[in-house]
């Protein structure tokens, strides 16, 4: 019999909730053992299941520097191919939480709630709504990652605030969270230690988009970070990991069916991706795009699916009975400015200048701006949004290698978007740089457009809401 409609079993589920309610994780004996990495590449090349023992074995091995990062890389590239069951993403997820601490937010009064998406481009959500939704009340623990493959992390948009603090003491955290109900804060150096390391390396093997892998690494976190309920952003479109409705669907299932498991309330909010969200994608430029939301000048598609997420966490949080009064009380928040600032709160009880809120053009500025023209007359079909996030990395705003410095200023402006009319010399985006060569860049964002002479239809901000019960 399956407990959950997704298909992990009830002895799994047990075994979850027994694991992870004991306060020290028991960490299986690897000197027990006779295992071989070399053996499980070949297994799961051939498409096998791996044993709870043997995901512990590879994730224990390569956090302790006793599995070389090339074997490891093999097996990722076997996962991307063969995939994980159910049951053995369940265990991979439950491995990666086991390699660290977990985060007591006890401390805390009201329902925490945290928010995690699986990666897009322009996607400057968090920024938005952790100070929209702590502004009802509801206390909202973020914690948040780096830039992956071509897509950006909030953390390197923060670090665009001079002086803005991402790694802050648990009782400052808790502190704060009591007082002002909120907290954006990076993956503490104790916390699923395993993901962050295989995070790195996926990032740079290619490795990223695999359903089973994104699914143990956003979950592990969420569970290890501690709060009670959880609201995904599943981004699906061609700049998301995932790219059809499908793979969408199936990503979001089995993270919601993991935090159930887990006793977590969990939601999966399936939005597009098919074009960045709103105008900036970068760091500084899109801390910039945040604001202007929060000021109610923000585009719309922006500030919509802003909105839709607040009013899941908000609902989750208990500040609202249904997902309608959460929207419409948190629409009204935008509209009185009292969004906008507790965002200058959020900025200064962390450390940043808050004054960027006000003037956000003391936030980096890049030397180079440098326009990209249409060469056809039409409507912008379609956008590699993959292209425009690997374009700015190019520009400084990603890195290539684990070790790349990014640079705040760098990124891109969408001038154009999906159904948008073009005339010939038209500026499509603008690149924003320090780099004195960026041809490649430039070639890269230009054929990331398609222009075309019938306007093509507009896709949904929202596929698909999973898991939610009313
Ligand atoms: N976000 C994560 O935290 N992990 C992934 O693997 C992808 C997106």
């Amino acid at each position: 019999m399956q407990l959950f409609n997704y298909g992990i079993s009830n002895k799994v589920t047990k075994q979850i909730r027994e694991d992870v309610n004991v306060t020290q994780l028991k960490v299986p004996h690897l000197e027990a053992t006779n295992m071989r990495m070399i053996d499980l590449i070949q297994k799961k090349k051939q498409g096998n299941e791996l044993t709870p023992n043997e995901i512990d074995f590879i994730v224990q091995g390569y956090t302790q520097g006793e599995i070389p990062d090339y074997q490891v890389s093999a097996f990722l590239m076997a996962v991307c191919f063969r995939g994980m069951t159910k049951e053995e993403t369940a265990h991979l997820t439950l491995a990666l939480v086991n390699s660290g601490d977990r985060i007591d937010l006890s401390a805390i009064d009201g329902i925490k709630v945290d928010k995690h998406s699986t990666g897009g481009v322009g996607d400057k959500i968090s920024l938005i709504v952790v100070p929209l939704v702590a502004c009802t009340g509801v206390p909202v623990v973020k914690m948040s990652g780096r830039g992956l493959g071509h897509t950006g992390g909030t953390i390197d948009k923060l670090e665009a605030i001079e002086g803005f603090r991402t790694d802050l003491k648990r009782d400052e955290l808790i502190s704060n969270v009591n007082k002002y109900k909120m907290a954006l804060v990076g993956q503490s150096a104790n916390l699923t230690p395993a993901d962050k390391k295989l995070y790195a390396l996926r990032d740079v093997t290619a490795t990223v988009d695999s359903i089973p892998l994104i699914a143990s690494s956003v979950m592990s976190k969420k569970i290890a970070s501690g709060a009670d309920a959880i609201v995904l952003d599943v981004k699906m479109g061609s700049g998301a990991f995932v790219k059809t409705l499908e793979e969408a669907r199936e990503l979001a299932e089995t993270m919601v069916e993991i935090g159930k498991a887990l006793n977590r309330k969990t939601i999966a909010i399936i939005t597009d991706m098919s074009q960045p969200l709103g105008h900036e994608v970068g760091n500084a430029n899109e801390v910039k795009e945040a604001i202007e939301v929060l000021n109610n000048k923000g585009s719309k598609d922006e500030t919509k699916v802003a909105l839709i997420i607040a009013s899941y966490m908000a609902v989750l949080g208990g500040a609202y009975s249904d997902f309608e009064s959460a929207y419409k009380g948190l629409k009204q928040i935008i509209e009185s400015g009292q969004g906008v600032k507790k965002l200058k709160q959020l900025i200064r009880i962390q450390g940043g200048n808050p004054e960027v809120v006000d003037n956000p053009d003391k936030l980096p500025r890049a030397k180079y701006h440098i326009q990209i023209k249409s060469s056809h007359k039409g409507y912008v079909k379609s956008i590699n949004t993959e292209h425009i996030g690997i374009s700015a990395m190019l520009l400084g705003a990603g890195r290539k290698t684990k070790e790349d410095h990014v640079d705040y200023s760098a990124g891109i402006t969408m001038v154009k978007k999906i159904g948008d009319p073009v005339n010939i010399g038209d500026t499509l985006c603008i690149l924003h740089t320090n780099l004195e060569k960026h041809h490649q860049a430039e070639r890269v964002a230009m054929d990331a457009f398609k222009i075309d002479s019938d306007k093509p239809q507009e896709n949904p901000y929202v596929y698909d809401i999973i898991g939610f019960e009313r």
